[in-house]
This record gives structure tokens, sequence and C-alpha cells, in this order.
């Protein structure tokens, strides 16, 4: 067959796509582009996983007879010129990635290699473009709840009928728990040896500029690895995912959080085989509650769903959004782990060990603090592209820029921001920390609190007018007729002054 299918490598599945339509023995194209591994200080850990499992995944389709085309180039253009001379005939069909820009910067390169490309609708998702596009039907912003209800319908999961099961779309209100003292996390699946993942670890230590730890590299490289991560998951951890799932605790990085979206992300698992196993785990294991499987469910069916729509409807002006102005740098801290903040030093380290952390500490304690300190929200996004094993623009983009800064308006309806307050109530940081989290001024003042008021009199003009602020800026009010304002913004000028210190 002339039609080649070309692999890429977040799309590493024969069970979809081109590549699940090729005939038995057909040419397969993979390419390792190692440039694309140079343009940021990626986490060592997410270079070694994706060069990892797409080696594993050449292997296997060699092992099933595929006739695997593998490329390692510096650009994706060397290699496709590299291929076209050796395979004129070939018309390569890949499916159309996420990333904005990328299918007309694939067609280019082919149409210079002097080859032909045809581009597929991706069918690592659940939803469509077309369906979504027909759903908003020209919005300009959009409500996740009402796009995750809709899905919900459409899909006919965790649905009874016409009504959701258990007669409610959503149990956040018995999911916002902190665990007891005595309560033992979950354990988190222990990586199995990997010989590919250790020659890839060191081969990507001694070529790449990397950022993070290079030893432990912990996640799957194959379907299989990643098929009992799934199952390990729904026996171990989902039973406690609900309740907890926005608890931060300093010796349990993983909590009771799934740890697949590094896998889904690439294509070993794909969202609906997720979403089924843990409707499934529901209905058959006593242990899974309805808030811990509607919970799981809402995130994959609802929120990686709905980001990769709103970036697609808002890119290229998403990247660079900024409606609060922000300005500031990143505090070098975000890079070194120095600070005697304890949540952030203990959730940069959780990022430096492993290139995760879970979501709560992503959005309540990384992406508040900088959306309080005044952050440019793209310094940001890079920041998390780099570090994060997880981390593809498609969805880092509305996570970090959006949820994260506020920096769009397009789905969020006001910042997520808070003072120590949140971050005490919801983790054991504060208790080991060199701040206090009940002062706001003043030596030994956890620097949350001064920012957050701050923040909010300093960005009066564009978000007073919100109605889901008015409780915030009755506080500012009281702040400012007794007169403590001015103390909180000097204390904000000396902790700006002093940003190594912090
Ligand atoms: P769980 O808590 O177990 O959730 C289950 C699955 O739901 C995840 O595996 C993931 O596939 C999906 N999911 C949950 N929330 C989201 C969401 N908001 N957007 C998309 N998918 C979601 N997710 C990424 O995949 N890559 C990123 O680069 C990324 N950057 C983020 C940056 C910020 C500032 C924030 C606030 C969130 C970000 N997220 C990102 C979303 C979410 O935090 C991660 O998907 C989740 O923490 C991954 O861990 P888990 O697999 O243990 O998730
Ligand atoms: Fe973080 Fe402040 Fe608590 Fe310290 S006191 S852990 S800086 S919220």
């Amino acid at each position: 067959d002339d039609d080649v299918p070309w692999v890429l490598g977040t799309h590493l599945t024969e069970r979809c796509g081109p590549l699940a339509r090729a005939p038995d023995g057909n040419r397969v194209l993979l390419i390792e582009a190692h440039g694309f591994a140079r343009r940021l200080p990626y986490h060592h850990h997410k270079l070694t996983l994706v060069f990892a499992a797409m080696r594993r995944f050449r292997d296997r389709l060699s092992d099933a007879g595929y006739n695997v085309i593998y490329l390692k180039a510096e650009t994706f253009g060397d290699a496709l010129e590299t291929f076209f001379a050796e395979h004129p005939d070939a018309t390569l069909v890949t499916m159309r990635s996420p990333s904005y820009g990328s299918e007309r910067r694939f067609r280019d390169l082919v149409a210079d290699a002097g080859g032909d490309l045809r581009v597929c609708e991706n069918e690592l998702f659940v939803s469509t473009r077309g369906a979504f596009d027909e759903w908003a039907d020209g919005a300009e912003t959009f409500t996740h709840e009402q796009f995750y209800r809709w899905m919900r319908r459409e899909s006919g999961v965790l649905m009874d009928g016409k009504e959701p099961v258990g007669g409610e779309w959503n149990f956040d209100d018995q999911n916002r728990e902190f665990p007891p003292e005595e309560w033992k996390a979950p354990p988190a699946p222990s990586p199995e040896p990997d010989v590919v993942v250790e020659e890839t670890a060191a081969w990507v230590e001694s070529t790449f500029d990397t950022w993070g730890s290079t030893e432990g590299v912990r996640w799957p490289v194959t379907r299989d690895g990643a098929r009992d991560h799934l199952e390990h998951f729904l026996e171990y951890r989902l039973p406690a995912f609900g309740p907890y799932q926005d608890a931060m605790r300093t010796d349990d990085w993983a909590m009771a959080h799934s740890l697949l979206s590094a896998v889904i992300n690439i294509g070993l698992l794909h969202p609906l085989e997720v979403i089924e196993a843990v409707e499934t785990a529901y209905h058959d294991r006593d242990a899974v509650s309805l808030p811990s499987a509607e919970g799981c469910i809402r995130q994959l069916l609802g929120w990686r769903e709905f980001v990769r729509h709103v970036y697609r409807q808002t890119m290229p002006e998403l990247a660079s959004a900024n409606q609060l102005e922000a300005t500031a740098s990143l505090p070098d801290f975000y890079w070194t782990g120095e600070t005697g903040m304890n949540c952030l030093a203990e959730t940069i380290g959780d990022v430096y060990d492993r290139g995760y952390a879970h979501h709560i500490q992503r959005l309540m304690v990384l992406a508040n603090f900088a959306t309080l300190w005044g952050v440019e929200p793209r310094e940001l996004n890079e920041w998390f592209h780099a570090t994060y094993v997880d981390a593809y623009h498609w969805v880092t983009t509305p996570n970090v820029v959006e949820m994260g800064q506020y920096a769009y308006g397009v789905f969020a309806t006001k910042p997520y921001v808070s003072s120590a307050n949140y971050v005490d109530r919801m983790s054991d940081y504060c208790a080991d920390c060199r701040y206090d989290s009940d002062k706001t001024t003043g030596e030994g003042a956890c620097p949350f609190n001064a920012l957050y008021w701050d923040f909010l009199a300093r960005n009066e003009a564009k978000l007073r007018d919100n109605h889901r602020m008015g409780l915030m800026y009755s506080h500012v009010d009281t702040k400012r007729e007794a007169g403590d304002l001015e103390a909180i913004r000097e204390h904000v000028v000396d902790l700006r002054a002093n940003v190594d210190d912090v």
C-alpha cells in the first residue's frame, strides 16, 4: 500500500487511526526529532518517557510484522527528506496533532521533502472537533459544567436513561476533605525495571540539557505497563480518589490520583478505556463509591476534552493572553526549589523528582502563587511545559494560562487565587513552614497573605464588578477602612525586593 502511517510520539497506539487500518506487514514511519527536545530544559523523565515509549512501540510493531521505518534526526524536516528519498511512492497518513499550527508545519515539511501527506481526525479523544463546534454553536465563552453534562448524555457514561446515575451530576460537596491523621495513603505503583528505559535515560542525560532528577524514572513506556498502572489505580487508589482529591500531604506525593496523564497523553491508553474501566469498577467493586468514580470521570470526559477544544478555539491568542497585564518574571526558585515557603519548596521538589505534582498542587500552590506574584502567563506556561511529564502545549496552555492565571476569560469566571488559608486547610505544609499562615504583615508572615490582598487591590478595576468576587472585595473594603492596605502594599514591595530570600 502507498499509504504509510506516520505515528507521532504522542500517538503510540495501533488501536485507532491510520495504523489500525493499515494492512498486515505495511510500512510504518516513526521519527525521533532530537532538535525538539532541545527547545526547553525539559524534565529528564519526560524525554526519557517519550523516547523510550517510541522505541518500545517500534519493537512491538516489528514483532507484529510491520515494516517499521524508524528515523533519528535533528529535525522532522531532515528525517522526512531521508524518508521520501527512499520511499518516493509513499503518501504519509497521520492523525492530527492537537498542538496549534502543527498540521501546517507538517504539511510544509512534507511538501519541502517532495512528498504527500494526508491528515486525519485525531481519534485519541472521546469527542470530535465537529461535535464540539456544533455544541458550542459559535459561542465565545464556554462553561465546563454544561459541556460535561452534554458529554455524559451523548456518551451514556454514568447515565440512567436521561438522568445521571445517583440523581446528581456532581458530588464535589462530598469530595473536598482533608484526610484524618491516621489515614494511610494507598500505595503508588512502583516502576518496573526496563532495559530500554535505562538505556534511554542514560542517553537523554548525556545528550540533552535537562531539568529534574535523572534517577527513578517511574512512568510506564509500554501498553502493558500502562494497563497495569490503570489496574493498580482501580484497585488501590480510586476508592479514595473522590474525598481526598484536593488534599496535599508532604509524604504522599501521589495521594489517590490516577497518575495516568503521562501515558494517556502519548496514546498508550485511550481516555475512553480509562473512563469505561472506572465506570465498570464503580458497578463491580464495592470499595468504589459514586463520588470517586464520577469525580474521576469528570476529569477525563469533561475537563480533558473541554480544554482540548477550548485551546483549539482560542489559539493563537490564548498563548499570549494576559488580561490582568501581569509582567513579573518567574522567581528563580521555581527552577531551584530554594525557598522558605514550604508548600512551594515541597511541590517544586515533587516536580523535580518525578516530573509530576497533582492538580491542586499545580493550581493552588504553583499557579496561585505565580498569579498573585503577577508572573507573565507565557513564562509560567513555559515552565510547566518544560517541567512536567504530561505537558503538551494543547493541555498545558489552557490549564496554566486560563485556569491557573485567568489570563483570557474564556471559561474561567474568576481567578483561582487564595491566601494561605486554603493551603493551610487542604495540606499539612504549613505546620513545617518557617512562615506563619495566620499573619499577613510583619516578621514571619506568610507571603501568600499580603500577596493575596495586594493582588485584589491591584486588580480592583478589572475584578471588582465580577459578581463571584463580591465577598472577596467586601473583605478588601474592610481592610481598606481599617487602614491595613498600606502596610500590606509595603510588605509586598519588600517581598519583591528580596525575592531570593523568600
Ligand atoms: P487525576 O487527578 O487522576 O485525573 C484523571 C485524569 O483526568 C488525568 O490523568 C488527566 O488525563 C485528566 N485531567 C484531569 N484534570 C484535567 C485538566 N484540567 N485538563 C486536562 N486533563 C485533565 N494535565 C496534563 O495532562 N498536562 C499538563 O501539562 C497539565 N498542566 C496543568 C497545569 C496547571 C496549572 C493545572 C492547574 C492543571 C494541569 N493539568 C495538566 C491538569 C491536571 O492537573 C493533570 O491532568 C493531572 O494532575 C494529572 O495527574 P493524574 O493523571 O494523577 O490525574
Ligand atoms: Fe505555604 Fe504560607 Fe503555609 Fe508556608 S505558611 S506552607 S508559605 S501557605
